[in-house]
């Protein structure tokens, strides 16, 4: 890099784990060719945000923050840039209508954010402002060579696959994250050993459609095995899977394997044939229940979780009925529920009007948290008297004298540290006592 003294960058992220695990590659990529990374944004060079595209709400975040950088940007010098999802997929938008920024880098160009920064840099000293722009998607790249660069923690994410080809009608994805590549399984358990020798005790597998995994004669159930038997790892998980590719093989692996976790997140998104054919969801409610079914079947350790958009183009009262009734039936641990909102360039917002009333889709939004949160608080009260094995994560949100971790079913469990000492990293039994919707409430046994 042609500078003078290392530029230091400071990176926001916003949106899914996905997000997450690029801005570790992008910290791994930046620092290897020079800069520094820093957490705080005052003293900044570069101030980089690693966007979401999936819902309104994340796109109004990035958005507010853009504004919020206006100010700063008067009073010294200052590149910014926009990565990821928004970048994808409003880059025209941004590169005409937000002057503020001076870098776009969309999911697979961050090999060429080094070298767009310092032009920019380079531009912004010789008085000018040349914008840098990299959002070719590809149908090869997985930075299956980058080693993310990890924060300190107890879970590591790894990256098995990008992008998507199922082309659901609500989703931007496949047009912000390019089609389907698999990496090699060498790779991914090599990553597994590495994070397992920096002591991360948990690795979950993330894909765009994760169980869609393949790489020659390897299918996501061999690999998610091969990674459970990586020496020092407690726990895997994965997300978030499809119903579509949930072979036997892979309900049998998780079952098996003692440190596959029994948790299993099976995004629905609807309960009514006619919208799941709109949403081209290619599975059925039917076929959806048999997949429950037998997920369920397994035991009653196995904890199931879900995503549903509510008010999705055209959706009856009778259509909103049958997804109230399919959480009913179903019972999940808990659920993502979300009002639909159209998003640029998605199948949706070209075929299908946004027709139902911003008031309709926030009833049916209560309606169905309403529900859950009773669901939920049943199915934890259930937990209530039994002894379960925790990973510690830390201390709990609400307060450092309480400390937190997850059961194998990911459900959040707190408890007192003056009666618990335990440190991130370990699994401990502790006896839970009481529940509310999203935390059980322990002591030690
Ligand atoms: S499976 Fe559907 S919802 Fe998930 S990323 Fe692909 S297109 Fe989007």
């Amino acid at each position: 890099m042609n500078q003078k003294s290392p530029r230091q960058v400071h990176l926001e992220t916003f949106g899914c784990q996905m997000n997450e695990y690029d801005s570790e590659l992008v910290r791994s990529l930046l620092t290897r060719d020079g800069f520094i990374m820093t957490d705080d944004r005052e003293r900044a060079d570069v101030i980089l945000m690693n966007t979401c595209a999936i819902r309104e709400n994340a796109h109004n975040k990035v958005y507010t923050h853009l504004s919020d950088l206006r100010a700063l940007k008067r009073q010294r010098p200052l590149v910014v840039g926009v990565l990821g999802c928004m970048a994808q997929n409003l880059k025209e938008e941004l590169a005409a209508k937000e002057p503020l920024v001076d870098v776009l880098a969309g999911p697979d160009a961050y090999r060429q954010l080094p070298m767009l920064i310092a032009d920019a840099i380079e531009s912004q000293e010789q008085g000018e402002r040349r914008k840098g722009m990299a959002v070719d998607l590809s149908e090869y790249e997985t930075y299956d060579d980058v080693v993310p660069e990890r924060r300190d923690g107890v879970n590591a994410w790894i990256a098995v696959m990008r992008g998507c080809d199922n082309f659901c009608s609500f989703c931007v994805v496949p047009y912000t994250r390019g089609r389907e590549r698999s990496r090699e399984p060498e790779g991914i358990v090599a990553e597994a050993r590495l994070a397992a020798s920096q002591g991360f005790k948990q690795i979950t597998l993330l894909g765009q459609n994760v169980n869609s995994y393949r790489s020659g004669d390897w299918d996501f159930a061999r690999l998610l095995v091969a990674v459970a038997d990586v020496p020092g790892i407690e726990r895997v998980r994965f997300t978030s899977p499809h119903p579509k590719d949930f072979p036997p093989a892979l309900l049998e692996a998780v079952l098996s394997h003692p440190r596959i976790c029994k948790h299993i997140h099976l995004p629905v998104q609807s309960g009514n044939d006619r919208i799941l054919s709109l949403m081209n969801r290619t599975y059925t409610r039917a076929a959806y229940l048999t997949l429950v079914d037998q997920i369920l079947a397994a035991g009653p350790g196995m904890v199931l979780t879900t995503d549903i958009i509510a008010g999705f183009c055209s959706e009856s009262d009778a259509e909103f009925a049958d997804t109230y009734r399919l959480l009913e039936e179903v019972r999940y641990h808990a659920a993502f529920i979300f009002k639909y909102s159209e998003r640029k360039n998605t199948i949706a917002a070209r075929k299908h009007p946004d027709d139902v009333s911003d008031a309709v889709k926030s009833e049916r939004v209560t309606a169905l948290v309403d529900l859950q949160r009773r669901i939920s608080q049943e199915r934890n009260r259930a937990y209530i008297g039994s002894t379960l094995p925790v990973l510690v994560e830390g201390d709990a949100k609400r307060s450092s004298l309480q400390g937190m971790g997850k059961s194998d079913g990911n459900i959040t469990v707190v408890w007192e540290k003056s009666s618990v000492s335990a440190s991130p990293g370990q699994i401990i039994a502790l006896s839970i006592y009481d529940c509310s919707a999203s935390t059980l409430y322990a002591s030690a046994p």
